[in-house]
């Protein structure tokens, strides 16, 4: 059976991707792949005073590292592109003209100054100026013009805009996936402007013109788009075409729910809303992304996917396999859902603790290598990692957790000395290390064993004995179990940190 459910992700390059534009790329993904269709990435380019370099790459580089993947679009190609709307633009005119021909559309002549006037003129009477049914009967448009003076005017080349006709008195009917049927009286839109006498389309007339040529069945965009709907059925309406059907996105909000997360929420309130770092070309100024932080894709699109939609069940963790599974339209709630960073924190670690210990500690030498230029073996590695991982959201929080398997104390953290460092730990702790030279397999479990019967048999305090222990090892109160410790830095390590803290803290008293 041919299947024929195509849906589009279109956004404009005017700068980096949202995080809301994630998830609307996502969900399009998730239904398209679900019920066997197409996932089309179409560029929207035609306002070029918005046009901002490396935009469209930085799009196309995002939604591949969230592992979006398209069917069709720039780098895919396809049997309906081009997919950049700048390389389509030789189409729009003769829509335009279709619409005019049959009287849905007409030219409107009036200047920038013209209009600003009368908005001016509203506001003083604290009113707003739209050019509607009202206002354009006495506007300078081909509606009140003969033929020869529209004509004329094309010829002189006036500049001019060609606005869509919103008819009168009418309601207009509308159906959305998530939001159900709605309906809009034509007395509250405006004649919006569908192209200009540049040459270029407006928004409103080659997303729809494109959706058509492209056959999309469904189109899932943002709530803030839900606005421009009665316009857009109208024009499929005018055009006489199909229309595909609508689902509008709830939005993303502050983590406080007080308004729409914005671009420049994220680093203001100290967490990404970008996939990608991004510099901005004009500026300089750098935004924080996901992955420059230490996220894993995984799990960024694991949190996008449910905030938003839910899927019925108590299941938090979802492969992108499983979400592509379980994921329905229906399931998609109206009203805005609150970001979470803490949460997304939470997802990272549980992306982090299901990797293997080798996968891990491969990414952690990577690190080690990169930001402290430090070599050690992939067999540390692992053993290491498999022993703080628990502790670490993000790959480069392990160096805090784990740096003095690596290296050995230089200082010793005060408070834990006046607590732990007594009169007889000097001796106790060189009873210790003679112990620890006669442990005969040197393995966690036997080190372990060796010290704590010969706390018991002296009748000790195995706290006191053991923190003091681990001051000289760590110099510190933290870490895993001292024999996993001392089994990873091995016996001559751990005698020298021993004696070295012995001599150290005992020349300091
Ligand atoms: N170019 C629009 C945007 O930037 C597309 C909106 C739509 O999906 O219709 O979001």
């Amino acid at each position: 059976m041919p299947n024929n459910i195509r849906v589009r992700f279109a956004p404009s390059p005017t700068g980096p991707l949202h995080i809301g534009g994630v998830r609307t790329a996502l969900y399009n993904y998730l239904f398209a792949k679900k019920a066997g269709g197409k996932m089309i990435l179409r560029i929207e380019d035609t306002d070029q005073t918005r046009f901002v370099p490396g935009a469209e790459q930085y799009i196309m580089e995002s939604l591949a590292w969230c592992g979006i993947q398209f069917d069709e679009g720039i780098a895919e190609g396809g049997a309906y592109g081009p997919y950049r709307q700048s390389e389509r633009q030789s189409n729009y005119a003769a829509y335009s003209d279709q619409l005019i021909q049959s009287g849905n559309a007409y030219y409107a002549f009036d200047t920038a100054e013209e209009l600003d006037e009368l908005r001016k003129l509203a506001e003083a009477d604290k009113k707003t100026f739209i050019y509607n049914a009202e206002t354009r009967k006495t506007l300078r448009n081909s509606l009140n013009m003969n033929d020869n003076e529209v004509k004329k005017h094309l010829e002189e080349g006036t500049p001019y805009v060609v606005r869509f006709m919103i008819p009168e008195n009418t309601s207009i009917s509308m159906n959305d996936l998530i939001r159900g049927s709605m309906t809009v009286k034509s007395e509250t839109l405006d004649d919006k402007v569908l192209f200009k006498s540049d040459g270029m389309p407006t928004y409103h007339l080659a997303n729809i013109v494109d959706d058509h040529l492209m056959e999309i069945s469904h189109v899932i965009r943002g709530e803030e788009w839900l606005p421009s709907l009665p316009l857009h059925v109208l024009l499929y309406e005018a055009f006489g075409w199909e229309k595909p059907q609508f689902a509008h996105l709830p939005l993303l909000l502050k983590p406080d729910g007080n308004g729409k997360l914005s671009k420049r929420d994220g680093d203001r309130l100290g967490f990404p809303v970008f996939p990608l770092q991004w510099k901005d070309p004009k500026t300089g100024e750098t935004s924080s992304g996901y992955r420059e932080n230490g996220y894993y894709p995984e799990a960024m699109v694991n949190m996008l996917a449910l905030l938003g939609w839910n899927p019925g069940s108590d299941q938090e963790l979802f492969s992108m396999d499983e979400l592509i599974e379980a994921f329905s339209l229906e399931r998609v709630g109206k009203s805005g859902s609150k970001f979470d960073p803490e949460k997304t924190k939470w997802f990272n670690h549980q992306y982090l603790i299901r990797k293997t210990d080798e996968e891990l500690a491969a990414e952690w030498l990577v690190w080690l290598k990169t930001f402290k230029n430090l070599d050690i073996t992939a067999n540390q590695a692992t053993k290491i990692v498999s022993l703080v991982k628990e502790r670490a959201q993000f790959v480069h929080e392990l160096w805090d957790e784990a740096y003095f398997f690596i290296e050995a104390p230089e200082s010793y953290d005060e408070k834990v000395v006046k607590k732990r460092w007594k009169a007889d730990s000097p001796e106790q702790m060189e009873t210790l290390a003679t112990l620890i030279e006669t442990v005969e397999d040197f393995t966690a479990g036997p080190i372990d064993e060796k010290i704590k019967s010969w706390i018991t048999e002296n009748e000790l305090s195995m706290g006191g004995i053991m923190n003091a222990l681990r001051l000289l090892l760590v110099g510190a109160a933290k870490g895993p179990h001292l024999g996993d410790i001392m089994e990873v830095i091995g016996r001559e390590a751990s005698l020298k940190r021993i004696r070295n803290g012995i001599k150290t803290l005992e020349s300091n008293n």
